[in-house]
């Protein structure tokens, strides 16, 4: 029998769907005018791609055969992946979420005409539609819209460079360098499209966050190169495409490791490292520092009177402002300081090549700027705006501090507790162990 999660989860599904079909209620209205006018301009253009290339070759029997095939093995890839896909949409974190299904499409726009090739990447996205998660259908419009302009990008240099005629896999040499061109092209179209519209739709974000990791990257890339793979098969081997399917579901298993390292490393609130990866990352930085001889600064946040912010505003709030602040932090520190969250309200973060004087100046920057924020807050009274948050915080050196990470680490956590003792709201420095 069916749970009552079940019927809730059909109930949210069918709301969906149901507000697919009226316009009024479409999400796409509640965006920005930029990202609406961006959003709209990118899905006429590919509607004007599509009219413009529909009768560009004439369709042969070869042709439908092909389609059928990069079909059926779309929807095998797809259904055979769930699991994977389902778990890797919980895992990820952020824009832009690259997959695996680009190597049908891909294979289809080398080998089959525009038209085909459309229905192609139409099928493969309504079938992974319905069966992973319903982003808003002008999402899902849009996606599709920037792959078949980057599909039309990829048979323009296709067609110009290739030995043969368009569309069919080419020959030789010369042939690879065609299909190789086109996969940089498509590749660099969809990818420019997708990271300016989340850089539209959040301008005030880092431009690094829209540009996403460098893993998804060769995720892409694999996705191309077994796409050239099946387009070069289809026509001379179409059988053993059975055999790279298999290869693939069982390859696809390996995309969850990078998921599930960087969910075991990083605290899930802040998204800065957690205490274990925080401490193996000490490990290293010492190592380094001990191998160079260089200064290692250590700092210990912790913010002072949390409890009452919960109290006050509520723990959801709390929230909001302990990831605001992992903010600050993130943005007072350098591209190669680390920061990890130790636990509830506390921070700390490493220096590489950092003189005492320089992490107590450091340490001094996040405490005013900690002080100088104010946090937009939703309560159950409405929203409201958190500010006056103060921080102690104890700073330490290696090697000033002690011989080894662990007493410099001692000596930071010693130096928060003295600027607590001390009447919170400052920066403690400890004292080097030669003067203890
Ligand atoms: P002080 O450090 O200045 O002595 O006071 P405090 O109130 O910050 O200190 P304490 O360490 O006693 O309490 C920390 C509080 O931080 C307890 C808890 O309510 C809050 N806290 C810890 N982790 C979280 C979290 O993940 N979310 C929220 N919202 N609050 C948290
Ligand atoms: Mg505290
Ligand atoms: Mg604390």
């Amino acid at each position: 029998m069916p749970s009552i999660r079940h019927w809730a989860r059909q109930r949210r599904r069918r709301r969906r769907t149901d507000a697919a079909w009226s316009p009024a209620r479409w999400d796409l209205w509640s965006v920005s005018r930029p990202v609406l006018g961006y959003v709209l301009a990118v899905d006429l253009l590919a509607l004007a791609a599509i009219a413009a290339t529909i009768n560009l070759v004439d369709l042969t029997a070869s042709h439908w055969r092909w389609l059928a095939i990069l079909a059926a093995g779309s929807a095998i890839h797809i259904e055979g992946s769930l699991r994977i896909e389902r778990l890797r949409e919980r895992t990820t974190v952020g824009p832009p979420y690259v997959n695996l299904k680009g190597m049908w499409t891909f294979a289809g726009i080398l080998v089959l005409p525009p038209p085909l090739a459309v229905v192609l990447i139409v099928t493969t996205y309504v079938h992974s539609w319905l069966r992973l998660s319903r982003v808003p259908p002008y999402r899902w419009y849009f996606s599709a819209s920037t792959i078949v302009l980057a599909a039309a990008t990829g048979a323009v240099f296709l067609t110009a460079i290739s030995p043969d005629p368009y569309p069919g896999y080419p020959h030789g040499p010369l042939g690879l360098v065609a299909v190789g061109t086109a996969a940089l092209a498509y590749w660099f179209v969809n990818y420019a499209l997708v990271v300016g519209a989340i850089m539209l739709s959040n301008p005030t974000g880092e431009a690094g966050k829209a540009l996403g990791r460098l893993a998804d990257q060769f995720i892409v890339a694999g996705a191309l190169g077994l796409g050239i793979a099946i387009a070069a098969l289809i026509s001379g081997q179409p059988w053993t495409l059975a055999a790279l399917l298999v290869t693939v579901l069982a390859l696809h298993r390996a995309l969850l490791v990078g998921h599930f390292q960087d969910a075991a490393r990083t605290d899930p609130l802040t998204r800065v490292a957690n205490l274990a990866f925080w401490h193996q990352l000490a490990a290293t930085e010492i190592a380094r520092a001990e191998r160079g001889g260089t200064p290692l600064g250590v700092l210990y946040i912790d913010l002072d009177h949390f409890k009452t912010v919960n109290d006050t505003y509520g723990h959801a709030a709390g929230d909001t402002v302990l990831t605001a602040i992992a903010d600050e932090l993130r943005h007072e520190l350098r591209g190669d300081d680390q920061l990890g969250r130790l636990g509830g309200e506390e921070f700390a973060a490493l220096l590489p090549d950092t003189t005492a004087a320089d992490t107590t100046a450091t340490g001094e920057r996040i405490r005013r700027r900690i002080a100088a924020l104010t946090v937009e807050v939703a309560t159950s009274n409405g929203p409201a705006v958190v500010d006056g948050l103060t921080c102690s915080i104890g700073a330490a050196t290696y090697p000033d501090a002690g011989p080894d990470i662990n007493a410099a680490l001692l000596a930071a956590d010693t130096a928060m507790y003295a600027a607590k003792e001390a009447g919170r709201n400052r920066v403690i420095t400890a004292p080097t162990s030669a003067s203890t």
